[in-house]
C-alpha cells in the first residue's frame, strides 16, 4: 500500500476529524490535510499539486453536506476514489453509494461512526493507482458517425469473460463483451458506444461484426481441444430483423448449435414482437441457445419469461454482489433463482466480486458463475494462462 497518496479528510465534527487524523498517521500515511468544512476543502482541490488520491467524506454536515460536495467533485471531474465516513443507516450509505456511482466516481468503502484503525486500514488496503474513475465530462458518449466508422474500421475487438460451474469450478464457456480500440482514448468500453449504435440503427452491423469474430474464436478453442460455450449479446432490434436466425445459422457451420448462447437484454420494449417471436422460435428450432440478460432490470421480465424460449436466466449482478449480506438483495436473488429452477433453465449468476459472493453462491442451488472475481473480461489470447491460474485457486480452497 502506496503511503504517499495524498487524503482529505472532510467532516464537521473536530473529535472525529482528529480522530481519523489521529488514526491515518498510525497507519504511516504522511500526506494528509483534515477540513472542517467541504468550501475549504474544494478551496485546497483547487491548488495546483494538491487534488487528493482518497477523500474521506462525512455525509451530514451542516453548511455543504456531503452529497453536495459529491456534485462539486463530479463537476470538477474528481478521478480519485471516496470513502463515506458516516453514522447514518446502513440504507442511507447505500443509496448515497449509488449516487456517487451515478456521477462515475469512484467509492472505496464505507465506515460507520466510531471509524476504528481496523476499520480504516481495511478501506484504505483497497486503493491502488488502477481505481481511478470516468466522470461523466470524460464520457461523454461517441456520436453515430464515429461509431459507425470504428465499426468499419475494424476498430471493435472482442474479450471474454469467463463463466463457470458453481458447484465444480470448471469452466463452462465465456461471454463476449466487445471493446472499442480507439486510436487516441484506449480502450472504450460498450456503455459509451452501444447505446449510440442502438438508437442510430447500428446495432444489427455491430452484433454481426461481433458475432461473427466470437465464432471464429470458438472454432480456434474448438481446435485447440477447448470444449467452451461461448455467449454474445443480442439486443431487441437484432432479433426485429427476420434474416439474423439464418445469418447465425450460416455463420455457426462446423460448430454445435448448443455451444452459442445468444444473451438477450432488453433495454427498450419490442417494437416488433411477430418478428421477434419468429426469429426466436427459429433460432430455438436450429439448437441455439438463449438466455435472459440482466433478469429483474428493465424489461427483461416475466412477459419475456412467458414469451420467448429461454434456455438460461442470468441474475443481475446488482442482485448478486452483496446478496450474503443483504436480506432484500439475498431474496430477489433467491426468487429469481427459483423461478429458474422451476422453469428448467441454467441460472446464471452475474456479479461474483469477491470471495464472501462466491461463498455465498455455494450454498445456493445457482449453476453458473461470473464475476471479477473468477475472471475479469480479458482477450482471447489470456484465456489459457487465466485458466491454469483459477485452477490453481480452486485447489487451494
Ligand atoms: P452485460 O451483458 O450485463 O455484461 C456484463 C457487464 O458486467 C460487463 O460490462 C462486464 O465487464 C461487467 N462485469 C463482469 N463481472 C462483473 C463484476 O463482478 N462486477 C461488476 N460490477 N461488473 C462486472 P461491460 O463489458 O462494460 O459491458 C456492459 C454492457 O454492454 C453489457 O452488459 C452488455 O449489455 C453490453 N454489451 C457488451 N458487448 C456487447 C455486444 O457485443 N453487443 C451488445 N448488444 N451489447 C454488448
Ligand atoms: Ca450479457
Amino acid at each position: 500500500m502506496n503511503k504517499l497518496i495524498n487524503i482529505f479528510v472532510l467532516d464537521d465534527d473536530p473529535f472525529t476529524l482528529k480522530l481519523l487524523g489521529r488514526t491515518l498517521a498510525k497507519l504511516g500515511y504522511g500526506r494528509v490535510s483534515c477540513f472542517e468544512r467541504g468550501d475549504a476543502a474544494l478551496a485546497a482541490y483547487e491548488i495546483p499539486g494538491c487534488i487528493p488520491d482518497v477523500i474521506l467524506l462525512d455525509l451530514n454536515m451542516p453548511s455543504m453536506d456531503g452529497i453536495e460536495f459529491v456534485r462539486h467533485l463530479a463537476e470538477r471531474c474528481f478521478i480519485g476514489a471516496l470513502i463515506l465516513v458516516s453514522g447514518e443507516g446502513e440504507r442511507m450509505l447505500e443509496a448515497t453509494n449509488k449516487l456517487i456511482h451515478t456521477h462515475r466516481l469512484s467509492v472505496l468503502g464505507t465506515i460507520r461512526k466510531p471509524p476504528t484503525l481496523a476499520m480504516l486500514s481495511a478501506v484504505l488496503d483497497k486503493w491502488s493507482p488502477h481505481i481511478v474513475s470516468k466522470p461523466f465530462a470524460a464520457s461523454i458518449p461517441y456520436d453515430a458517425e464515429t461509431v459507425d466508422a470504428a465499426i468499419v474500421k475494424g476498430e471493435l475487438i472482442n474479450y471474454y469473460q469467463p463463466k463457470v460451474a458453481v458447484a465444480t469450478g470448471k469452466i463452462i464457456g465465456v461471454e463476449t463483451l466487445v471493446r472499442w480500440q480507439h486510436p487516441l482514448d484506449g480502450l472504450v468500453l460498450p456503455d459509451l458506444f452501444i447505446p449510440v449504435a442502438e438508437t442510430s440503427g447500428q446495432i444489427n452491423k455491430l452484433t454481426r461484426v461481433v458475432l461473427k469474430e466470437a465464432l471464429s474464436q470458438s472454432k480456434v478453442w474448438q481446435e485447440e481441444g477447448f470444449s467452451l460455450q461461448v455467449a454474445v449479446n443480442v439486443s431487441m432490434d437484432d432479433l426485429a430483423d427476420v434474416s439474423f436466425a439464418d445469418f447465425v445459422a450460416a455463420e455457426a457451420k462446423g460448430l454445435q448449435p448448443q455451444s452459442l448462447m445468444l444473451e438477450i437484454t432488453e433495454g427498450r420494449l419490442i417494437q416488433n414482437l411477430s418478428t421477434v417471436l419468429d426469429v426466436c422460435a427459429r433460432l430455438h428450432l436450429r439448437k441455439f441457445r438463449l438466455s435472459i440478460d440482466d433478469f429483474g432490470t428493465g424489461h427483461s421480465s416475466f412477459v419475456q419469461l412467458h414469451d420467448l424460449p429461454f434456455d438460461e436466466l442470468k441474475i443481475a449482478k446488482m442482485f448478486t454482489h452483496h446478496a450474503w449480506h443483504d436480506a432484500r438483495l439475498r431474496a430477489i436473488f433467491k426468487s429469481s433463482l427459483n423461478l429458474a429452477l422451476q422453469l428448467g433453465m441454467e441460472a446464471v449468476a452475474e456479479g461474483v466480486e469477491n470471495a464472501d459472493d462466491w461463498a455465498f453462491l455455494r450454498t445456493t442451488q445457482c449453476h453458473i458463475a461470473q464475476g471479477y472475481f473468477i475472471g475479469q473480461p480479458m482477450p482471447a489470447a489470456a484465456l489459457p494462462g487465466w485458466m491454469d491460474e483459477w485452477q490453481y485457486r480452486m485447489k487451494q480452497q
